[in-house]
C-alpha cells in the first residue's frame, strides 16, 4: 500500500493541486494529512474541500494554525502576520469548512498499518521538533517504528538505530530512504504550501509500504497565481513574497 503524506498546506491550493497531480502520476492508495490545512494562503476553502474528498478514512489531524483559525486557541504566541492571516481565514471560510477545521482531531493518530501521524511531535502537537536531543527524548517515550510529523516545514528525518539518534535534512526531489529492521524513524515530508528550506517548490512524501521506503518529492506550482491571490485578498504581502524564496 502506498501513502501520500501531506503537511502544512496552509491554504495554498495552487501548491496542493500541483502536488496531487504529481502524486497521482506516482500512484497512492491513501492520504495522510499532518495538520495546518489553513492559515497564510488565500485558498483555504479549496484546500479544505480537496482534503475532505481525499481522506474518506479521516486520517487528518489539526495543526496550531487550524486551532487558531477555529478559535480553539487565541494565537497569543503568533506573530502579527500569522495572526492576521488566521483571522482572515476564519472570516473567509464557509461555515461548513470552518466547522470541519474546528472538528479536526489532535495527533498522534495511528493508521491500521501502524504508521503514526502528528503535527509537532507525538508527545506535543505544538512542539517544533528540530534537535537530536528532542528526538532522543521522543524516541524514549514513543515506541513506534515510523512516525510522520510536520510543523517545522523542513523536509527531514531523525533515525534511532537503537544506539544513537541521528538527523538528516533532505534536499532535492528524489530522496529515498529504506525503512530498515531494528531502526525507528521520525519523518518530516516538508511543507506543501509554505516551504522554509530555501526551495520554493511544494514538498511531500510518498511512503511505499510494500517496499518499505520513504520517498521525498518536490514539485513546481503556479506560484504567481498563489501570490496574486494573497495580495488581492488583502493578506499581508510578506506572505506572497516569502513563497518565492521558500522561507
Ligand atoms: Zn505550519
Amino acid at each position: 500500500m502506498r501513502f501520500l503524506i501531506l503537511a502544512d498546506i496552509h491554504g495554498n491550493s495552487e501548491a496542493l493541486d500541483a502536488v496531487l497531480e504529481r502524486a497521482r502520476a506516482d500512484g497512492y492508495d491513501e492520504v495522510l494529512v499532518l495538520g495546518d490545512l489553513v492559515g497564510y494562503g488565500a485558498g483555504p476553502n479549496e484546500v479544505v474541500e480537496t482534503i475532505r474528498e481525499l481522506t474518506p478514512t479521516g486520517k487528518v489531524i489539526r495543526g496550531n494554525h487550524d486551532k487558531v483559525v477555529g478559535d480553539l486557541e487565541d494565537g497569543w504566541n503568533f506573530n502579527s502576520v500569522a495572526l492576521a492571516a488566521a483571522q482572515w481565514t476564519r472570516r473567509n471560510l464557509t461555515p461548513e469548512n470552518l466547522d470541519y477545521v474546528v472538528s479536526l482531531r489532535p495527533g498522534p493518530v495511528m493508521t491500521e498499518t501502524g504508521l503514526v501521524i502528528c503535527h509537532g511531535s507525538p508527545r506535543d502537537e505544538d512542539e517544533y521538533l528540530l534537535s537530536v536531543e528532542q528526538a532522543t527524548e521522543v524516541f524514549r517515550v514513543h515506541p513506534h517504528v515510523l512516525t510522520f510529523f510536520g510543523h517545522t516545514h523542513i523536509p527531514s528525518l531523525f533515525v534511532d538505530d537503537g544506539d544513537k539518534v541521528s538527523v538528516a535534512v533532505v534536499e532535492g526531489e528524489h530522496a529515498a530512504v529504506p525503512v530498515e529492521r531494528g531502526m525507528r524513524y521520525l519523518v518530516n515530508p516538508g511543507s506543501v504550501g509554505q516551504p522554509r528550506d530555501q526551495d520554493r517548490r511544494a514538498a511531500f512524501v510518498i511512503y511505499d509500504g510494500d517496499r518499505d521506503e520513504v520517498h521525498w518529492r518536490r514539485v513546481d506550482y503556479d506560484l504567481e497565481r498563489a501570490q496574486k491571490r494573497i495580495r488581492d485578498a488583502g493578506l499581508p504581502p510578506i506572505l506572497a513574497n516569502r513563497l518565492a524564496v521558500g522561507v
